[in-house]
């Protein structure tokens, strides 16, 4: 991965493989850098490559994720807004570290030690260097207390508004789902999710570890009423989360759809 999981895209197509699928996407936040690497592991594998990202939103307080998958990567509105996340991203990730060094032993070096070349700077790196300090023991410990957003030393990202995002998909021939859109967070509300689709929404990642079932099941509905594409995805980030590669997958129709539906870039097949 190219953002906050501990392994390489080729290592994370590997575990794909070794779990049995025929199909894996590589979704990083807000880069595409992983393709290339992604794609040639994944064809000497024997599996169809498919190219993604997922995309920062947000929305009044709460960070929204769009998946955006085969999206033309020079699409040059899209470049500029992740250009634009991501050294956001970085200079957040500054101040949070300025913060949380006033109360504990960390500096700036440390979260570097755990960012890759070309990275994506989240929380997650700097939650894994208040592991590698000896502050907390694993990543979600950090969320829960020192990363929080309800906490002290919590800056939030730069992100466009959901609606914004789904045109930049669109825009750049992607076809947009909404990541763990029934997540303890909530639905996000009707009008918005509304707009969302009159925008290009394709769907929604309805297979997912952290969706609760009774959203899930509202969304099924729409999903259902609206001709909607479904998704299902285990969202593996290495050892960075215990999730893993095959726990949800995407219906054989459903990945069909969304290659039919794409203009952006192609599935790369073995
Ligand atoms: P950020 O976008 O920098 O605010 O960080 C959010 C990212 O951190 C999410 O996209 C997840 O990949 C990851 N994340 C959130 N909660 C946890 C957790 N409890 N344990 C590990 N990773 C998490």
């Amino acid at each position: 991965m190219h953002s906050d999981g501990t392994e390489s895209p080729a290592q994370v197509m590997a575990a794909a493989h070794r779990n049995g699928l025929r199909t894996a996407a590589l979704t990083d936040h807000d880069t595409t850098s992983g393709w290339a690497e992604a794609a040639e592991a994944a064809t000497s594998l024997g599996m169809t490559f498919v190219p993604g990202m997922e995309l920062s939103a947000r929305h009044d307080w709460r960070s929204v994720h769009v998946l955006a998958y085969l999206i033309d990567p020079d699409d040059p509105d899209l470049r500029a807004m992740t250009d634009r996340i991501r050294s956001s991203r970085l200079d957040r990730a500054r101040v949070m570290a300025d913060r949380i060094s006033r109360d504990y032993d960390l500096a700036w070096e440390d979260i570097v030690a755990q960012t890759g070349q070309d990275a994506t700077v989240g929380r997650p790196h700097i939650a894994d260097a208040l592991v590698a300090r000896g502050l907390v023991r694993d990543r979600a410990e950090a969320f829960s207390s020192i990363l929080s957003p309800g906490g002290d030393y919590y800056v939030a990202l730069y992100a466009p508004d959901p609606v914004t995002a789904v045109e930049l998909v669109v825009g750049a021939g992607g076809v947009p789902v909404i990541a763990h859109p029934a997540g303890r967070a909530g639905l996000l509300p009707e009008p918005l999710m509304e707009r969302m689709l009159q925008a290009g929404l394709a769907g929604f990642e309805l297979g997912h570890r952290e969706n609760m079932p009774e959203a899930t099941r509202v969304l099924r509905r729409l999903s259902a009423e609206r001709d909607l594409i479904v998704t299902g995805s285990s969202d593996y980030h290495g050892l960075g989360k215990p999730n893993q590669p095959g726990e949800n997958t995407t219906d054989d129709e459903m990945v069909a759809r969304i290659f039919e539906r794409a203009t952006g870039s192609a599935p790369v097949h073995p």
